[in-house]
């Protein structure tokens, strides 16, 4: 199993390990700054919804969903959930989230380009991250049947591509926050500066992500070409 293959711990540990101190940061501001009340009091959920209006987004719903940091905007459904910890918080970590995932929903309506690439992306790279690795056991114990292994390396091509584009995604729509809960008058200058903290803190979690899958990927092709010259 490729699971205990030394070479693929190797190359994964270190990744691993920054994968966790990522997650433990992204943990501590946001428990840091869910502690510091907003000057202007208003709650996660209504700074999106300022947001939205703001930008004539008037048919994207606010909604609460259950799950920590479980955040997002389904451009699908044209729902922004907020998790408990930010929907009904006036804290300064509550309002950067918010902010944030109103800024995918901006993305959207005003036809940001990477969000149209990473919807197309969104399913297949979902069902070839659960495929792609059974399909490369398949092909690696099953000598008649190799060219699996190959179809496996494709599909999870298409996963570290959808990786590669969530960066920039996620990166334009923490800018885009940042600049707005300013310019709006809904966070101050300083406040903001916790607000750089959370979003910083989570986007190196898609970091950490996409260089995890950036590196199994390097090992499949090392693997896959010492497999190959032996034949
Ligand atoms: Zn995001």
């Amino acid at each position: 199993m490729i699971g205990f293959d030394p070479l693929y711990l190797i190359m994964l540990a270190p990744v691993l390990l920054f994968s966790l101190w990522a997650s433990a940061r992204v943990k501590s501001s946001f428990t840091k700054y869910s502690q510091v009340r907003s000057q202007s009091g208003i709650t996660g959920a209504e700074a999106a919804m300022r947001i939205l209006r703001a930008y004539d987004l008037h048919d994207v719903r606010v909604e609460q969903t259950s799950g920590w940091l479980s955040d997002h905007y389904s451009p699908a459904e044209r729902v922004l959930r907020l998790s408990e910890a930010v929907y009904g918080s006036s804290s300064i970590a509550a309002i950067g989230v918010a902010a944030h995932e109103a800024g995918h929903a901006l993305q959207h309506g005003k036809g940001y380009a990477v969000m149209g690439l990473w919807q197309m992306l969104a399913k297949p790279a979902a069902i070839g991250s659960n495929l792609s690795y059974w399909l490369i056991i398949a092909g690696a114990l099953l000598t008649s049947f190799q060219f699996l292994m190959i179809v496996g390396v494709i599909l999870f091509g298409v996963v570290v591509l959808f990786q590669i584009v969530t960066l920039p995604l996620e990166f334009n729509a923490s800018s885009r926050a940042k600049k707005l809960i300013v310019e709006m008058g809904i966070l101050g200058q300083q406040e903001a500066a916790g607000v750089s903290r959370v979003l910083g803190a989570a986007a190196m979690t898609y970091v950490a992500a996409a260089i995890s899958s950036v590196t199994t990927m390097l090992y499949y092709l090392i693997r896959f070409g010492i497999l190959g010259s032996r034949d």
